[in-house]
C-alpha cells in the first residue's frame, strides 16, 4: 500500500484517481496482515485495487465524474465491490472517468483529462482512463471499470494492460451506475490474465439484488489457465480493409494470424456483412437507454441541486443543464429523440431489430470458430484533443469493441505489440457466452 500510494503522489499529474483513501488502506492491509498471520486471509489479500467511479462503495463519493453527483456519498457496497473486500483486497481509491462513462478519451471527465503514462500528451482511451493509466503506471495493481461499448478493452489496449469485458450478466450490476442497462458491465484492468481469471472468479456470479445476473455456476477461472488442442479462430475480413486501421495495428492483426496459423491453430477469413450497422446501432440503443436511466438525476434525490432554481420545472431545467456536461446532455438529446413516439419504430425498434441480427451472427460464427480475432481499436491511443470537436469521429474508435457488447458475448484486450512511437497496440479476443474459462485460458497462451 505504502508503494502505491507513493506511485500515486509521484504520478498526480496523470490525474488518475479523483481520490484516494490512504488511511483506510493502510488500516486494511495491516488487518489483512494479521489474518494472513493466522493462516484466514482471503484468495485476494494483498491485492490493491482501485474503483472507476462508477462503482458504489459504502460511505465513500461516488460521482461518475460529473458534477450532477456533486456532494454524493454511496450508503451501499455494489455486489461485486463487496466480493472483492470479502476476499481481502485492500481499495486504495476512486479512478477518474468519462461522465457516465460515456466516452473513448476520457476526455468527457468533469474532473479534466487523464494522460496515458506512456506519453503525455496522447489519451488513455475510456471511458475507464484513469483504471487504465492507474494500472499501466503501477499506482494500484488492479482496477476495475465498466464496459458497455469497449470503456474496459479500449483503454487497455491504448495503455498496454489486459482488459476484460465478460459475458452479459455474469458479473452482478448493482451498484454500478447505469449507462446502457443491456450493455453494461463490470470488468478488469490489470497486468495479467492470471489475475484477470482471479477477479473474475471473485466478482461474478448469482446476486439477489441483481436479478439479471446470471444463476450459472462460476468455475475456479483462475486455477485452470492451461490450454488444450488447437483452436479455430474466425477474422472478419473487412476489419482488416477498414479505411481508419492504421498500418502498425494491421500489421499487428497480420502477425497474430500468422503465428497462430504457424503453430497449428486453424484460422479463416469470414464475412460479416453488418460491420458498416454496429456503430449507429449501438449509439442508437445506448443512448435511449441512457436517457431513460439518466432521467432519475433531477436535482432533487442527489447531489446538484442548481442555486438559481425559482420552481420545479425550472429546478430540473437548471439543475440537469448545470450538472451534466456536453456529452452527457447531447447523449440524453438523442436518446430521447429515438425513444419519442413518432420516432420510436423507425430508430429504437430498427435498432432492437438489428442487434438481433449482430449478436444471431455473431453465435454463428462462434459456433464454427472457438473465437473470433480482431483489433481492439483501430488506432493507438490518439493525441489529446484530436477527435473531442468531432463527436461521430469519437464514436468510430469504438468500431472494433461495441460487437461483443451488442452480442453480449464476453471478449478480452491483449496487449500484443507497439507502434513506432511505443504505443501500445491490443489484439481482442471474443469468446463464446459463459466460456470465459476458455477464453483466458487462451489468452493466457497468446501472452
Ligand atoms: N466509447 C463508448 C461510448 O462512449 C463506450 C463506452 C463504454 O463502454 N462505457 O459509449
Amino acid at each position: 500500500v505504502d508503494y502505491y500510494l507513493q506511485n500515486i503522489r509521484e504520478k498526480a499529474h496523470l490525474n488518475a484517481f479523483l481520490e484516494v483513501f490512504p488511511e483506510e488502506a493502510i488500516a486494511r492491509a495491516e488487518a489483512v496482515d494479521a489474518k494472513i498471520q493466522q493462516g484466514t486471509a482471503g484468495k485476494l489479500a494483498g491485492m490493491v485495487i482501485g474503483l472507476k467511479d462508477v462503482l458504489a462503495y459504502k460511505g465513500h463519493k461516488l460521482q461518475a465524474s460529473s458534477q450532477i453527483l456533486n456532494g454524493f456519498t454511496s450508503i451501499y457496497t455494489g455486489t461485486a465491490v463487496q466480493r472483492l473486500l470479502d476476499e481481502d483486497a485492500i481499495i486504495i481509491g476512486r479512478q477518474n472517468c468519462d461522465e457516465f462513462a460515456m466516452g473513448a478519451s476520457n476526455e468527457n471527465s468533469s474532473f479534466g483529462n487523464v494522460l496515458n503514462a506512456a506519453d503525455n500528451t496522447k489519451v488513455p482511451g475510456g471511458s475507464s482512463g484513469g483504471s487504465a493509466v492507474a494500472v499501466q503506471a503501477d499506482l494500484c495493481l488492479a482496477s476495475i471499470g465498466s464496459d458497455t461499448g469497449g470503456s474496459v478493452r479500449q483503454p487497455a489496449a491504448f495503455c498496454g494492460v489486459v482488459g476484460l469485458k465478460p459475458t452479459y450478466s455474469r458479473i452482478s450490476r448493482y451498484g454500478l451506475i447505469a449507462y446502457a442497462s443491456s450493455f453494461d458491465q463490470i470488468g478488469t484492468l490489470t497486468h495479467s490474465v492470471e489475475d484477470a481469471a482471479l477477479l473474475l472468479e471473485v466478482m461474478a456470479g448469482a446476486d439477489e439484488f441483481d436479478s439479471t445476473a446470471s444463476q450459472r455456476e462460476v468455475p475456479a477461472y483462475s486455477q485452470n489457465l492451461a490450454v488444450s488442442g488447437k483452436k479455430k479462430i474466425g477474422y472478419i475480413k473487412d476489419t482488416l480493409e477498414s479505411p481508419g486501421l492504421q498500418p502498425e495495428v494491421k500489421a499487428a492483426m497480420e502477425n497474430a494470424i500468422a503465428q497462430l496459423k504457424a503453430e497449428g491453430h486453424e484460422v479463416e477469413a469470414v464475412d460479416f456483412p453488418y460491420l458498416d450497422y454496429m456503430v449507429p446501432t449501438y449509439y442508437i440503443l445506448t443512448t435511449a437507454e441512457a436517457s431513460s436511466n439518466l432521467s432519475r438525476f433531477d436535482g432533487v434525490k442527489f447531489g446538484y441541486r442548481s442555486p438559481q432554481a425559482t420552481d420545479l420545472n425550472s429546478l430540473y431545467k437548471k439543475s440537469r443543464a448545470e450538472g451534466f456536461g456536453p456529452e452527457v446532455q447531447r447523449r440524453i438529446m438523442l436518446g430521447t429523440f429515438v425513444l419519442s413516439a413518432s420516432y420510436y419504430d423507425a430508430y429504437y425498434t430498427k435498432g432492437q431489430k438489428v442487434r438481433r441480427l449482430i449478436k444471431e451472427k455473431t453465435e454463428d460464427l462462434l459456433k464454427r470458430f472457438d473465437f473470433l480475432i480482431l483489433p481492439t481499436a483501430p488506432t493507438t491511443a490518439f493525441n489529446i484533443g484530436e477527435n473531442s470537436a468531432n463527436p461521430l469521429a469519437m464514436y468510430l474508435a469504438d468500431i472494433f469493441t461495441v460487437q461483443a457488447s451488442l452480442a453480449g458475448v464476453p471478449a478480452i484486450s491483449l496487449p500484443v505489440a507497439q507502434d513506432a512511437n511505443g504505443l501500445s497496440i491490443g489484439l481482442q479476443l471474443m469468446g463464446r457466452s459463459f466460456e470465459e474459462q476458455e477464453l483466458l485460458a487462451f489468452s493466457k497462451y497468446l501472452t
